[in-house]
């Protein structure tokens, strides 16, 4: 799924030449391709419309840096300016307004969006990560298991919840947490307003009311991160009506794309300041624009993958070496110089994390003990080798593999391992080469 865009915009990349600076043309057909991708991650339709608008202007005329293509780069723009989008100017992630106290902190959205378990989780970080003390309300009156289960999380997270009264109504029990929170000497207090399936009239006057006796401090509405177009409605609605200072994403711990961030952004203006990645009361997490526009964009990483590469890699030495390994020309000073890029992109983990769908193989990775430590005793190997058996290392044999180990200070076995993973990317070389995948595979990294 991740691959969409990147896949997609491989062919824009072929058709688009090189060029000095970035044309129009080169930047409507790039710029269609992300659009396209934008709305696969559940972007809203005009949301995405207008944000690329945006774009279109700002790259339109930019250089082309010499070793990226103008589809990369125009990607590159997209990102950064969706970035730049969702992080706001001097905003700080996952910060609350909760000084002032008692700070009342107003939770809204539709039901089953995760709001009480949101609340929950924001009442455990208050209480361990900013040392606040907190008392948690619900005032879901027409539904009493949504206040029991309020009860139940504050339990579990060591948070206070205000006592249930039967019979009170939202507002009253606003005001019976606010004159609480004041005597006991809370910090904080939150209010879980009730949600309804969708937004209507009564729903909203009632909040109107809540929010009025209180003057929450922070008014953040919860909406499920997989819903996409719909939350733009909800967002609309509970900004205009009730006015939000921030909004939670959950279940971003499930598939979705993550569009939503960007929509609940253009509509509100309002920061997203946490995301919820599971049911369990610590999976919150302050909002890091970086991951969700990679995730909008479907790149992996690629954006940053591309800058590395430029800091660190000759674009001409690349390709020279892209033709030889086509030709099935692989030896051990390509190798080496292989490894010493991984190293220089942050090791293995580090250029394997920044490729798209290579986050499974990564695993696998490192439940092999594949570490950088690795990397630079396979360097050291190489290093050891005479330039002839670098160039040829068929002729290794067992008096050259000891000197070659002793050389590097490690045993034979190392040594062989080494030589059989040369074999192995040699011979998939050839085979990519002959297929024209070798191209792709690089011409998407350098
Ligand atoms: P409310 O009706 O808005 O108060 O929603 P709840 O807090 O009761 O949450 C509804 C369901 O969604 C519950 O089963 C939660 O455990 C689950 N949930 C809430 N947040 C997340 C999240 O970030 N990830 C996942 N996977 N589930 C969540």
């Amino acid at each position: 799924m991740f691959e969409n865009l990147s896949e997609r915009l491989g062919g824009v990349f072929d058709r688009l030449t090189k060029q000095g600076a970035l044309s129009e043309d080169d930047v409507r057909t790039a710029l269609r391709e992300v659009r396209v991708a934008l709305l696969e991650a559940d972007v809203s339709l005009p949301v995405a419309r207008s944000f690329i608008k945006a774009v279109e202007g700002k790259a339109t005329g930019q250089a082309v840096t010499k070793s990226v293509t103008p589809g990369q780069q125009v990607v590159k723009i997209v990102h950064d300016e969706l970035v730049h989008f969702l992080a706001g100017d001097n905003e700080t992630p996952g910060d609350l307004k909760v000084d002032n106290p008692p700070a009342p902190i107003l939770m809204v959205g539709l039901q089953g969006s995760g709001k009480t378990t949101t609340t929950a989780k924001l009442a455990k970080r208050l209480t361990e990560k900013n040392g606040k003390r907190v008392l948690m309300a619900s005032l879901d009156v027409n539904r009493p298991a949504a206040m029991e289960q309020l009860a139940i999380l504050g339990t579990q997270v060591g948070v206070d919840t205000l006592p249930i009264i039967k019979g009170q109504k939202p507002v009253d029990i606003a005001k019976r947490a606010k004159q609480q929170a004041t005597l006991g000497g809370y910090d904080v207090y939150m209010l879980d307003t009730a949600g309804r399936l969708s937004i209507d009239d009564e729903l909203m006057a009632e909040v109107e009311a809540v929010r009025d006796v209180t003057s929450p401090r922070e008014t953040l509405l919860v909406v499920d991160g997989l819903t996409g177009q719909d939350a733009v409605h909800t967002a609309e609605n509970f900004d205009q009506r009730i006015g939000i200072s921030g909004v939670v994403l959950t279940r971003m711990d499930g598939d979705g794309r993550g569009g939503a961030a960007l929509s609940m952004r253009f509509v509100t203006g309002q920061p997203i300041k946490f995301v919820g990645l599971g049911e369990k009361m610590d999976a919150l997490e302050e909002f890091h624009p970086e991951r969700i526009a990679g995730r909008i964009l479907g790149m992996g990483d690629i954006v940053s993958l591309v800058e590395k590469a430029q800091e660190t890699l000759e674009i001409e030495q690349a390709e020279r070496m892209m033709k030889r390994f086509q030709k099935g020309q692989f030896n051990m000073n390509d190798l080496k110089a292989q490894l010493e890029q991984m190293l220089k992109m942050g090791g293995m983990e580090g250029v394997m994390g920044m490729m798209p769908g290579m986050a499974k193989m990564k695993n696998q990775v490192a439940e092999a003990g594949f570490d950088d430590s690795i990397l630079k005793r396979q360097i050291a190997l190489i290093q050891s080798m005479t330039k002839k058996e670098r160039a040829a290392p068929q002729i290794l044999q067992a008096s050259r593999k000891k000197r070659i180990a002793k050389g590097a200070g490690l045993e034979v076995s190392e040594l062989n391992k080494l030589l059989k993973m040369h074999r192995q990317m040699s011979d998939m070389m050839k085979k990519m080469g002959k297929k024209g995948l070798l191209k792709q595979a690089m011409g998407s990294m350098f």
